[in-house]
């Protein structure tokens, strides 16, 4: 089968965990382990991963050099694309010498007109105390929102539209090579009037660009790898329920929260509906037994 499947936060980084380098080593090894599993067992792989701790954290580095400008969301996606994605194939490669693979930089499509703009929601860098977070806001410009009982800087989060080097992708794939592309949801651009493209100050969801990447590739899966083992009816109340097998209808009777399984449960239902073909969600060490039914929640129309 040809699966994309998309790397969770938590895949770069458990949750309360600092940012360095050894400890994003670490994780993405673990993350590997499970992706090799799929590919041993004869699937071809499209990877996909998201960047809000990354991101966030270079565009801390960014500002910290107070004599220079700070490099823009565009930019600043790009290199945590990079970062990310190396360590993914370098720790891939070494677990699966007979590939070949290959990391690239994805421009996604976006309407410089999208809501999204006006109200900025996607959580990126640190968790920061209310008083602290204010004063960054004020200091930086930032739009900040509260996660959890702390609080996190928010940037606008516009629907992806079109991926730009969806046919390169295509090429490598149909020629067996591993892809590790769309890192951090891909770089949104926006068409200017005369048609050429420029980078916009965005974070795009990675579910919903893997949801699309996984259309435009024609991919038989979309599977989302997270921390937890299934999509829950009543997710942390007593009576809480994991799905294992659900339809794209009953999905939509559900409610999710918008900064975490929303995104996923919207991109499943864009993919299965637009493509007949299965999307799942589970836990990255389940990634193996998801694909093949036996855990995490298998979405159908
Ligand atoms: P990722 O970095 O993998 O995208 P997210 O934090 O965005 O992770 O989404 C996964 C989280 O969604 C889980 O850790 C869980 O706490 C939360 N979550 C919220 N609602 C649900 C639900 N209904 N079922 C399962 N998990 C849920
Ligand atoms: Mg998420």
């Amino acid at each position: 089968m040809r699966i994309v499947a998309a790397l969770g936060g938590n895949a770069l980084l458990r949750r309360g965990e600092p940012l360095t380098a050894q400890n994003q080593r670490k994780n993405v090894r673990r993350a590997a382990s499970a992706l090799a599993a799929l590919i041993n067992e004869g699937h071809s792989l499209v990877v996909t991963h998201g960047n809000g701790p990354q991101v966030g954290l270079l565009a801390l580095q960014s500002a910290a050099t107070s004599d220079t400008e700070a490099f823009p969301l565009d930019v600043l996606g790009a290199e945590s694309a990079g970062m990310i994605g190396y360590m993914i194939e370098q720790e891939l490669a070494n677990l699966v010498s007979a590939k070949s693979f290959a990391t690239l930089l994805t421009l996604i499509k976006v309407d410089p007109r999208d809501p999204a703009f006006a109200h900025p929601t996607k959580p990126i860098g640190p968790v920061y105390d209310e008083a602290i977070a204010k004063r960054l806001a004020g200091e930086r410009g930032w739009v900040i929102a509260p996660d959890g009982d702390r609080w996190r800087r928010v940037v606008p989060s516009p629907r992806p539209l079109e991926i730009l080097e969806v046919s390169v992708i295509s090429y490598l794939v149909e020629r067996d090579v591993v892809v590790i592309c769309t890192g951090g949801g891909g770089i949104p651009v926006i068409a200017r009037d005369d048609g050429s493209m420029v980078g916009i100050e965005a974070v795009i969801d990675k579910d919903l660009a893997s949801s699309l990447l996984a259309r435009q590739l024609k991919a038989d899966m979309l599977l989302m790898l997270t921390d937890v083992d299934a999509v829950y009816a009543g997710y942390g109340t007593s009576d809480q329920r994991a799905l294992g097998k659900v339809t794209t209808t009953e999905l939509m009777g559900h409610d999710f929260p918008a900064g975490s399984m929303g995104p996923k449960v919207s991109a499943a239902i864009e993919f299965t509906e637009a493509t007949g073909k299965p999307s799942a969600i589970g836990r990255l060490e389940d990634a193996l037994e998801i694909v093949k039914g036996l855990r995490g929640t298998r979405i159908d129309t």
